[in-house]
């Protein structure tokens, strides 16, 4: 299979797997007071180290916390929950995990984009002076799933904290394809997911600034400086700090390679086929995202005859059925009905060739000639 999906998520990586096999066998709980505890909380300390450093974090515990949690989802979830007291801005881009909040509060403030998928800064400025809130937080993801568009966090960070507010930054689907060092962005609260950057499903982590103290999800023994109870799920976070460590290494060389997959997938795409458009195309993007609009087909008939040529990609709005929904993303940006229901995503990896882009377009051509 050609696989073009890996915002959704990535194949294990080898040297992953093979931290994981090493130490599969053990019983294995920090919590534990011999050898084998000492071991495990040994292992988990090494991951969060990887992990600050692959983010920029300086000093654990004097700067920051990371938090391990299942996944990004519950990281979000976590953060936005600790201000419920208090009123919470977001776009209108948001991942379902920050975004469906606003459905559920109204104390959720949704700020829009423009037409290039940007944060109206004019608008959250105007937003944030206007708040009597004492708690704010603003909760900005960094590059958005569907359209890997990149937002001006530093910028943002800045007005929330020229209004008091605290920072959060969804940085799920931009960790591991840029470089990112939250410390020189000065953000308060960052969320990660394992499973986009060559770790295991069922690892998260919420990276928080060390003065804020937070209230937890999950209670119980205390575990993670007593913000997320329950044993940790040690083989991957472990799996998670090995992911951290190799992308750490390798970040420049598979932006590198995935940017010039890009740019011949893009140019293909532009000057030899009719009626395509892609999203974001003149704006800061990942260098792994193209949602691209053929307007003559809907994403469900391209995603199910690229399926039959087994190519996997996805829409730009796959929801949890796995059916192609309707994407909040590019309605934000003011696309018509009709062009969202013809969003396709490919999302490529590090893993990925030249000839699987050539496959890709030949099956595309074919389908939309
Ligand atoms: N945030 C963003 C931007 C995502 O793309 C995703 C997953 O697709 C998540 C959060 C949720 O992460 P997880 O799958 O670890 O729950």
């Amino acid at each position: 299979m050609i696989y073009l999906d890996h915002n959704a998520t990535t194949p294990l990586h080898q040297v992953v797997k093979s931290k994981m096999d090493e130490y599969c066998h053990l019983p294995l709980n920090p919590s534990s007071v011999h050898a084998n505890g000492r071991l495990a909380e040994s292992l988990i300390e090494q991951a969060r180290r990887n992990i600050a450093n692959l983010v920029g974090v300086q000093e654990l515990g004097r700067d920051y916390h990371i938090t391990f949690t299942s996944s990004g989802t519950e990281s979000n979830n976590l953060i936005l929950s600790n201000y419920l007291d208090g009123e919470i801005f977001i776009s209108s881009v948001e991942h379902l995990s920050v975004y469906a909040f606003s459905g559920l509060y109204p104390n959720v403030t949704i700020i829009d984009v423009d037409e290039n998928g940007i944060l109206n800064i004019e608008h959250i400025e105007a937003r944030l002076a206007q708040s009597k809130a004492e708690k704010k937080l603003v909760s900005v993801m960094l590059a958005n799933n569907e359209t890997g568009i990149i937002q001006p966090i530093k910028e943002i960070t800045a007005i929330a904290h020229k209004y008091g507010a605290q920072m959060h930054s969804d940085c799920v689907q931009a960790i591991g394809k840029i470089d990112i060092n939250i410390t020189n962005l000065d953000l308060d609260f960052v969320t990660i997911s394992s499973h986009k950057f060559g770790g295991p499903t069922g690892a998260g982590a919420l990276v928080s600034k060390a003065k804020f103290h937070l209230k937890p999800l999950i209670i119980g023994g205390g575990q993670e400086r007593s913000l997320r109870s329950g044993t940790e799920n040690i083989l991957a976070i472990l799996g998670f700090g090995e992911a951290a460590n190799i992308v750490s290494q390798e970040l420049i060389e598979r932006q590198t390679h995935m940017s010039m997959l890009q740019d011949k997938l893009e140019t293909e795409l532009i000057n030899h086929c009719h009626n395509v458009e892609i999203v974001g195309k003149n704006t800061k993007r990942l260098p792994n995202t193209s949602l691209i609009i053929t307007l003559s087909k809907t994403a469900e008939i391209q995603l199910i005859a690229f399926d039959m040529k087994n190519i996997a990609i996805s829409s730009g709005s796959a929801c949890s059925s796995g059916k192609v929904g309707k994407s909040h993303v590019l309605s934000a940006m003011g696309y018509p009905l009709e062009k969202v229901a013809c969003g396709i995503r490919i999302s490529l990896g590090y893993n990925n060739t030249i000839d699987d882009i050539n496959h890709f377009l030949e099956i595309y051509k074919e389908l939309n000639k």
